[in-house]
């Protein structure tokens, strides 16, 4: 180990800063946050340097550093362009064991700066010991990423219940587990997802029922999958899969996708029949409460975004009736994924002013839509599961005004793999369909935008896997009553 890692308290401490410039402002600034008594030694300071001078949060010296200066200083920053200055001071901190970082100098530091990620009072440092500074920053910027902005939040709750906790149990090690467990769940998710009240609230049940030692209560999470390319996940769509007890899914979930779930995850389809829906979806619902009431941590992973055409809102009905913590995590929708994907803007200054999403599911045997509407000119149509019924909905447009000619386009698969984009008129979409044997799942894009598609093209997926995937499982009532 090349440096010890050490975190210092600076409050109120005597820390001095050589130079005035730019560079010395930034190490200012990072120092006052730590609440240091900052003094500054230079002959000239840059505006920002003097603008904390003058608001009194530091102490400004205007001439050159002296030896002396460095009387009672916990630590000292060198940050001048004068490297021969830089010497002296980092021998002369080193003579009397005062720690010193000398900007840009690694060899004449004996304190060096980590990149930081500050979630207060967590902080997390990284340091490449100086020698490659651009790494540990892109290491910082991924975990940025990953750790959700609220972090410091569950600090600080978690600070609150510490003296309640400690009294409730008596062993460190009962301690331990109860925070392992209370963080890792659904509380943490309550403060991530901006409900600290509620995550207050289940704290509180929490402490109450582990003395009982009866079991926690789990959750449910209704999470967007997007629409298929795993790269689309949102952060919290990720952490959750992978914090999961079980995965239910349905067969718009790609396999890509599902990978990401955690190992030990059980993962159970409920994928719908068509003929069946109420009957199934009324069973996901009850899977959903038994599993939860169970102390289960939940995942309801669904396609695309969970309240676009996922049903998303009678699954949290029934949670929200039921009493389940649950949350909602929204996805990338078939037409935002498709769209920008095939390098279809859904709206464009030229050709589109608003854009509409459409169910082309049939009822009944037809279509029940507000096709008047939908018929009209210098507006985009983003139809979700219309191939059954791509004739009536082609037909009918254009009994209502819309052009024959108006472009149209199918996206099979679209993000994954195996894309596929068709283009052509309202006139021939059903005929695409049938030559190319279009599966599901499928978007049709209907508007003027589908034109730009042969200028705007760009994803051109290496692997030409066929659209096997489509295909899917129709049993899902028998792999939930086996899970169940
Ligand atoms: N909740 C989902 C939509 C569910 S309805 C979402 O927000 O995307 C199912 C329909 O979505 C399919 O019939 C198809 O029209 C569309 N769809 C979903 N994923 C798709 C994909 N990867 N490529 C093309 N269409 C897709």
């Amino acid at each position: 180990m090349d440096y010890y890692p050490l975190f210092m308290d600076l409050r109120g401490r005597r820390v001095l800063v050589v130079g005035g410039g730019v560079v010395a402002a930034r190490k200012v600034a990072l120092l006052a946050r730590a609440d240091a008594a900052i003094t500054v030694i230079a002959p000239r300071v840059c505006r920002e340097v003097a603008a904390r001078r003058d608001a009194g949060e530091l102490a400004h010296v205007a001439r050159r550093f002296v030896d002396a200066d460095l009387e009672a200083s916990t630590l000292v920053v060198a940050a001048t362009d004068d490297r021969e200055l830089h010497v002296r001071i980092s021998r002369a901190c080193r003579a009397r064991g005062i720690p010193v970082n000398v900007v840009d100098d690694t060899p004449l530091c004996s304190a060096i700066t980590p990149a930081m990620i500050d979630r207060s009072p967590i902080q997390i440092a990284i340091s490449s010991g100086g020698v490659a500074p651009v790494l540990a920053r892109r290491l910082r910027a991924w975990i940025e990423a990953a750790i959700p902005p609220a972090y410091g939040r569950l600090a600080g709750l978690a600070a609150r219940f510490r003296g309640r906790v400690k009294s409730r149990f008596a062993s460190g090690d009962a301690r331990r587990r109860f925070w392992q467990r209370v963080l890792a769940g659904p509380v943490a998710d309550l403060v991530f997802s901006g409900r600290e009240s509620e995550a207050e609230r289940v704290l509180e049940r929490e402490i109450g029922r582990a003395a009982e030692e009866a079991p926690a209560v789990g959750d449910v999470a209704l999470v967007g999958a997007g629409p298929g390319d795993p790269d689309l996940l949102t952060f919290r769509a990720l952490r959750l899969m992978q914090e999961a007890d079980v995965v239910l899914h349905d067969r718009l979930v790609s396999e890509p996708v599902l990978d990401l779930c955690r190992r030990d995850a059980e993962r159970v389809y409920v994928g719908k029949r068509r003929s069946n829906h109420h009957v199934t979806q009324d069973r996901i619902n009850a899977e959903l409460i038994r599993r939860a009431r169970a102390g289960q941590r939940v995942v309801r992973l669904k396609g695309g975004d969970p309240f676009i055409f996922g049903r998303g809102g009678e699954e949290i009905g029934e949670l929200m009736a039921a009493g389940i913590p649950f949350q909602v995590v929204p996805g990338i929708t078939a037409a935002s994924g498709c769209a920008a994907y095939a390098g279809i803007p859904l709206t464009h200054r030229d050709h589109a002013q608003s854009v509409q999403f459409v169910t082309g599911h049939l009822r009944d045997g037809g279509l029940d839509l507000d096709w008047h509407n939908l018929a009209r000119a210098g507006q985009t149509l983003a139809v979700y599961m219309g191939l059954a019924g791509v004739r009536e909905l082609c037909t009918r447009l254009v009994d209502h005004g819309r052009g024959a000619d108006t472009p149209a386009a199918l996206v099979q698969q679209g993000t994954r793999p195996g894309q596929r984009v068709y283009v052509g008129t309202l006139d021939t979409l059903p005929g695409l369909i049938e030559h190319h044997d279009v599966q599901a799942p499928t978007l049709i894009i209907i508007g003027e935008v589908v034109q730009l598609h042969r200028r705007l093209q760009w994803f051109r997926p290496e692997s030409k896997v066929e659209a096997g995937a489509a295909a899917g499982d129709e049993s899902g009532v028998e792999a939930l009553a086996a899970a169940s």
